[in-house]
């Protein structure tokens, strides 16, 4: 996906934090951020910015890709339980494939994705990183 400058900076909260949604009427919580409950349709909704650290439900591994990833596979890609409750999925970075494990915790960091081109828009986001094996090993 190409992302222009302009969208960039549009889509900044979700591209580069973890915005939630808290329905204060049903208590739902969910992600990424929109102004309407998805559960009970109501606007009473509270923006907040997530913990960043969850634990890793599930994961695959992505040996194939799209045009301008080429140079990250393996892909690991996960299943991630936020704290605050919401599961998401999102890349993980820095874990060598045959050493991850189901589990572990892990904290939200902002990398590089892809560049458009040579001198073109590097684009960045958020891929999680294991920070506690304990337990697991
Ligand atoms: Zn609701």
């Amino acid at each position: 996906m190409k992302i222009s400058p302009s969208q960039s900076w549009r889509l900044k909260n979700t591209l580069y934090s973890l915005m939630l949604g808290i329905c204060k009427k049903c208590g739902n919580v969910f992600y990424p951020y929109q102004g309407i409950c998805g559960k009970c349709g109501s606007v009473d909704v509270e923006k907040v910015k997530a913990k960043g650290t969850g634990t890793l439900l599930e994961y695959t591994v992505l040996y194939q890709t799209r045009d301008g990833f080429e140079k990250q596979v393996p892909i690991v890609i996960g299943l991630i339980r936020l704290d605050e409750g919401v599961d998401i999925v999102a890349p993980l970075t820095d874990v060598e494939v045959n050493e991850i494990k189901e589990g572990v915790r892990v904290e939200a960091v902002l990398r590089r994705l892809r560049s458009d081109s040579v001198n073109g828009l590097i684009q960045y986001g958020i891929k999680f990183r294991v920070i506690d094996n304990a337990g697991y090993n």
